[in-house]
């Protein structure tokens, strides 16, 4: 969706018609907030990033945290390079 706003927005300024640009533009991210308000959540685990849809599993956990996230994405990169003994050594 961001390249076809981006395509149709930079065609539309190359044919120096900047009021329909910015329409792509506003255009796309009306969808991407539609699409934000009508998609349901879904529960994605941090450690193994498996994805479950069950709307009831959604509520009995807290929302996404990007700290969280990034921690443990972090601990399997530590832990990949650890094993595979590709990490720095000095
Ligand atoms: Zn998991």
């Amino acid at each position: 969706m961001v390249v076809a706003g981006v395509v149709a927005s930079t065609w539309a300024i190359a044919r120096y018609q900047p009021v329909w640009a910015m329409g792509v533009l506003l255009f796309f991210a009306l969808l991407d907030m539609l699409l934000y308000a009508w998609m349901p959540d879904v529960l994605v685990c941090y450690r193994c990033h498996a994805r479950y849809r069950d709307p009831q599993q959604g509520e009995a956990y807290p929302a996404f945290q990007l700290e969280t996230s990034e921690r443990y994405r972090q601990e399997s990169r530590r832990l990949a390079e650890a094993r595979d003994g590709s990490g720095a050594r000095s």
